[in-house]
């Protein structure tokens, strides 16, 4: 076994001296220490299961609140959530949108979806996120703004929206990306999958852009089985979100009334009533997963041959994922296999979007820092529980 993966080992036999022997620690586990049951209990019980009921309201009215935003609307993933904000924002056949090379395929999915194009830029190595600095001069050098339209010079198509993307709750430095987006007209959509609870001077994540995504999976910071939300500020967008995600339905009596192509995205009472419960508490988790990062930190300062991945600076994250980067990226796959071999599940980053079957052939700028994070970057156990 090289040093490297000796020592990581060693942190995390000290740090988890509960864990036996043939246990596994995973990356990220739900827990349901509150009303969870309750509150699902009472679904099952009055009937309401399904796509309408209070909880439904009751989770995008607590949401809206936690985070401070106007409207939130739930949905039935995180990937639907991303898809409705593209319709909303009439990205179609053909338009570029400008996302991290370096994020879940979810982000580059939801973009196909509506036939338009993911082109993929690089990450800043501190936020782990877009770095504006290298997309402004990226942009100045391939895109105009013509008739209020920001055209990529080198494919003729129009570029019309960016989805940064908070990494493992990082949040992106969205006052400098926010500034380019709008020197070159382009909408910005946050995917916020991974940065509930997260902090930008002050602001939530999820509150930065003309709207965001968020997501509730089961290895969320808080779950509701499978479940999303859209958050917007804007009314008039949240009256459209809602629509587009109930069938477009329009009410006409006991007529099926319908006005535009719409989707069954609305997530179900069940689920939203897990949301509820979760959301109460959240607060204590988020604490304890920065308490749990601290601790990481800690320990990782003392060992050179890695990095702890930090909070950028002004932000407040949630810590979702912890990550180290190995200063040799010539042992990452050794200490991946040797930490999973003893019971502590990491992993990589996810492959670069650009790497992708579906998605080599899409326009992207120079991606070295993305590059480097995905051959030197690992995810440590993270599980909100892991600490008191
Ligand atoms: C989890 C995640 C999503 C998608 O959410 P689902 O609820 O799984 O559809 C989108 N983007 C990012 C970055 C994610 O981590």
């Amino acid at each position: 076994m090289t040093q490297t993966a000796k020592k990581i080992i060693t942190i995390l036999e000290n740090l988890f001296e509960d864990k036996k022997s043939n246990d596994f620690l995973p990356l990220h586990e739900p827990r349901f220490g509150g009303n969870e049951l309750k509150y699902v209990e009472e679904c099952i019980k009055t009937g309401w299961v399904s796509s309408v009921g209070s909880y439904v309201d009751r989770f995008e009215r607590d949401l809206a609140e936690f985070l401070g935003a106007k409207h939130a609307i739930a949905t039935v993933n995180g990937t639907s959530a991303l898809h409705l904000c593209l319709v909303a924002s009439g990205v179609g056949i053909d338009d570029e949108v400008l996302m991290p090379a370096m994020t879940f395929v979810a982000t580059a999915n939801a973009v196909a979806y509506q036939k338009a194009i993911p082109h993929f830029v690089d990450v800043n190595k501190d936020t782990l996120g877009v770095c504006p600095q290298k997309l402004s001069e990226y942009l100045e050098k391939i895109a105009d703004v013509e008739d209020g339209k920001c055209i990529n010079r080198e494919t003729g198509r129009v570029i019309k929206a960016i989805i940064p993307m908070h990494t493992f709750g990082h949040p992106v430095q969205m006052d400098e990306l926010n500034a380019v987006a709008e020197k070159f007209n382009i909408e910005v959509i946050e995917d916020a999958a991974e940065s509930l609870g997260s902090l930008y001077k002050g602001e939530h994540a999820g509150t930065l852009g003309k709207m965001a995504a968020i997501s509730f999976n089961g290895n969320k910071i808080i779950t509701t089985g499978g479940g999303g939300a859209v958050v917007t500020n804007d009314s008039e967008l949240a009256k459209k979100l809602k629509h587009l995600s109930t069938t477009a339905r329009v009410s006409s009596g006991y007529k099926f009334m319908h006005d535009v192509v719409g989707y069954n995205y609305r997530l179900p009472n069940l689920n939203a009533a897990l949301g509820c419960a979760q959301l109460e508490y959240l607060p204590d988790i988020i604490a304890r997963k920065r308490k749990l990062a601290q601790t990481y930190r800690d320990e990782f300062a003392n060992l050179s041959d890695v990095e702890f991945v930090q909070e950028p600076s002004d932000c407040v994250s949630n810590y979702w994922l912890n990550a180290i980067i190995l200063r040799d990226g010539g042992v990452l796959d050794e200490v991946l296999e040797q930490t999973n071999g003893n019971g502590f599940m990491t992993r990589p980053v996810w492959e670069l979007m650009s790497s992708l079957p579906m998605y080599k052939d899409c326009p992207s700028m120079n991606l070295s820092n993305a590059k480097s994070l995905v051959s030197s970057l690992i995810n440590l156990p993270s599980s909100y529980f892991l600490v008191k």
